[in-house]
């Protein structure tokens, strides 16, 4: 009984920024569970890829290319993977982007792109699903958060990054407590350092990895995988009495 609260046979799931990291370990990870998929990105190249990837693993895939950071972008694709899918019962809002920079020198336009990727288009993207979920009369959302919502990291200064991902986490709240009546359930999970494309220069680099990784209780980075399959769960039936939860994935760093 409890196996079969993981499977997804049947639904439909939208996962933003899916071509690659962690966002593509989701669609996998819905995908296998038995959901068939969307996935956005901007780059069309590497979208095109990541489907010709989880349709190799019999995985009922398609790409739609949307630059989610725009409102009306946002809502469009939204709508676009609920039309082509036939519904959307599961929601991924993984698209997002990282940039570090001393405060007194970030420039307007930084502080925009990563608010408005991060934070405006993930609320868009929420909004347009919950219109759909709200007459199906049932819906999953998972945001992905981070633990830069809760605490300020070492060595980078990402002060905008810090701001949207505490912006998911209290959104993710807001919307969960306002549709638990229309049966959606909105949560997130708050990743720590997780090895994608988006932390490899920190990685690599072996003064920030050592802080990183210092800090870090199980003494690694994360995988995409270990993410994704918090996001299954939360997702799934198997959390059918959790809405409006953060739940961390971070090998320990916020214990502290
Ligand atoms: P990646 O950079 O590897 O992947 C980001 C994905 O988002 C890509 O598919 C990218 O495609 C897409 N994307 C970025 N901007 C947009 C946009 N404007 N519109 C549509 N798609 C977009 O990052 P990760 O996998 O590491 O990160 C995924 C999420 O996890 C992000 O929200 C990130 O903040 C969060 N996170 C990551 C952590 C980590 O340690 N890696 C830790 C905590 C949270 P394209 O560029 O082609 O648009």
């Amino acid at each position: 009984m409890y196996a079969e609260l993981f499977r997804l046979n049947g639904r439909a799931a939208f996962v933003t920024g899916g071509s690659r990291g962690i966002g593509f370990a989701c669609a996998e990870a819905l995908g296998e569970a038995g959901a068939r998929v969307a996935i956005s990105a901007r780059s069309r190249d590497e979208g095109e890829k990541a489907v010709r990837q989880l349709r190799q693993k019999g995985i009922e895939a398609i790409y739609l290319p949307a630059d989610i950071s725009n409102e009306s972008a946002a809502q469009q694709v939204v709508r676009q993977a609920a039309a082509e899918l036939g519904g959307l019962d599961i929601l991924v809002n993984n698209a997002g982007i990282a940039r570090h920079c001393d405060s007194l020198k970030l420039e307007p336009e930084t502080w925009d792109e990563v608010i408005n990727t991060n934070l405006t288009g993930l609320f868009w993207c929420c909004r347009a699903a919950i219109e759909t979920m709200s007459a199906a009369g049932r819906g999953s959302i998972v945001n992905i958060g981070s633990i830069s919502g809760y605490i300020s990291n070492l060595p980078q200064n990402q002060v905008a990054y810090n701001a949207s991902k505490a912006g998911v986490h209290m959104l993710t709240k807001s919307l969960a407590g306002e549709f638990a009546k229309s049966n959606i359930r909105i949560n997130a999970v708050a990743p720590g350092y997780i090895e994608t494309a988006m932390t490899q220069g920190g990685l690599d680099d072996p003064e920030w990895s050592k802080i990183w990784l210092g800090m870090t209780p199980l003494g690694r980075a994360g995988k995409a995988s270990e993410v994704a399959a918090a996001v299954l769960f939360l997702a799934s039936d198997a959390a059918s009495y959790i809405t409006g939860s953060v739940l961390t994935i971070d090998g320990g760093y916020t214990i502290h």
